[in-house]
């Protein structure tokens, strides 16, 4: 019978196996009070357990195996660490557990005792015939409670550890959220393929000297594809040799050295992703925005976070241009309504929480929770194959859980510390 150790920590944790008359390998009554805390360190599996065996009351680490004789191959003979090891828990006993100080440790063995329905559905979920994720045929079977409120943690979760990436940054910020935030924000601008370039392009520009020149569009355009390297060479439109001398100006006032032009991608991108239009959209949310995080923060509408992004306009050579001294067909070139929902996920709703967290706010988590729920579900492959398998994912709440899920939880088959995956063994 085919199955991991994980299986058996889950198996103990949870009590899943017959609890009958138990009895030590010598033979004496053994009752279980508690199973102790699982420990997912070195170290002994769980600590703090208390059992009785005979009339003693005993206190102390268990440590679970597939075979006593594990517990040499896993070297813990010579471990101080596993001295106070008061029960040893096995699936085949085919050894005694006798330590280095001569101490026997009493050993239960679970074999005959894991009903063969848990080892089935465990089997199915985990090594079963599968598509997508391993419990596919089961997900979409789930209780809505349950769902949802796993979901919430793994989206938590999630936040969270993006959260990291913020302070670590703010740390090198000294701590100014309107700057760190300015870097997320620009990076996120470039949606993935123009993220490098964008976040390099902000830390070589800091947002103070930005804030000098807000009253003056050009300036503050100059600087933004200056820096970017785009004013490099010979250029022949009035609006870019304008900035080009602007720049030229600035450049020297501030000691600004452009960043690489060859990190801009144009490859596979549709016109009006062009990142020469991203910079166009993040100038122009630049001039006509201050203080931009505290302006969110205060915010409370959905609608009126939209407006922020939704209302700029770029400077009016980019209506009828995709790049410089290129002219094209004329279309206006605010953000769209997708690319809006974007930006809100991956900056606004994440700087929410991570000011909360830093500030201990519960106010901007749920704030940042709250945003999600008001925002469409996002489309990708990942969301797709959640919907093929019958889930309705009602917003970007959802799908950015799911996202997390199938990153961090399937592709591991992490199923044993999945919610979906405990309501499948449990209770299926
Ligand atoms: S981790 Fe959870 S959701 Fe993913 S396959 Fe396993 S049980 Fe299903």
């Amino acid at each position: 019978m085919f199955f991991t150790e994980d299986f058996l920590h889950y198996v103990w944790k949870f009590r899943l196996f017959d609890r009958k008359d138990l009895l030590t390998d010598d033979g004496e009554t053994l009752e279980i009070l508690s199973v102790g805390m699982h420990n997912t360190d070195s170290g002994p599996d769980f600590h703090n357990a208390r059992i009785r065996i005979g009339g003693t009351e005993w206190a102390g680490n268990v440590e679970v195996h597939l075979s006593a004789s594990d517990w040499q191959k896993h070297g813990h003979t010579t471990d101080n660490a596993y001295e106070n090891v008061i029960l040893h828990v096995v699936y085949r006993n085919d050894e005694p557990l006798i330590l280095s100080s001569g101490r026997k440790v009493p050993t239960l063995q679970l074999k005959d005792r894991v009903p063969d329905e848990l080892f089935d559905r465990y089997r199915q979920m985990v090594f079963g015939n599968q598509r997508i994720i391993p419990c596919e045929g089961s997900i979409a079977g789930i209780d809505g409670l349950i769902m949802h409120n796993w979901l919430t943690r793994v989206l938590v979760e999630r936040l969270e550890k993006r959260s990291i990436a913020v302070t670590d940054a703010l740390a090198l910020n000294r701590g100014d959220w309107e700057e760190t935030f300015y870097q997320f924000l620009a990076a996120n601008f470039g949606f993935k393929i123009n993220a490098l370039p964008f976040e390099l392009l902000a830390k070589s520009l800091p947002q103070i000297i930005l804030a000098k020149h807000k009253n003056n569009a050009m300036q503050v355009e100059a600087l933004i594809f200056g820096q970017a390297g785009f004013l490099n060479g010979e250029l022949k439109d009035d609006y870019p040799v304008k900035l080009q001398k602007e720049y030229d100006f600035l450049s020297k006032k501030y000691n600004l050295k452009p960043i690489e032009t060859h990190l801009w991608k144009f490859m596979r991108l549709r016109p009006p992703n062009f990142p020469t239009i991203r910079l166009a959209q993040f100038a122009a949310l630049i001039v006509q925005s201050n203080h931009l995080l505290s302006k969110i923060l205060e915010i409370k509408e959905v609608s009126s976070l939209r407006a922020l992004f939704a209302d700029i306009k770029v400077n009016e050579y980019w209506n009828n241009h995709y790049k410089f001294d290129i002219e094209s067909k004329p279309l206006a070139k605010n953000l769209g309504s997708s690319s809006i929902d974007i930006l809100l996920i991956n900056t606004l709703a994440l700087f929410l929480f991570s000011y909360g967290k830093q500030h201990q706010q519960q106010y901007f988590i749920s704030r940042s929770l709250k945003l999600l729920e008001n925002l469409p579900a996002e489309q990708n492959n990942i969301t797709e194959d959640f919907i093929i398998l019958g889930l309705k994912i009602n917003n970007a709440f959802e799908s950015q859980a799911l996202l997390e899920l199938k990153n961090n939880y399937c592709n591991y088959k992490k199923c044993l510390q999945c919610g979906v995956g405990n309501k499948i063994l449990k209770l299926a």
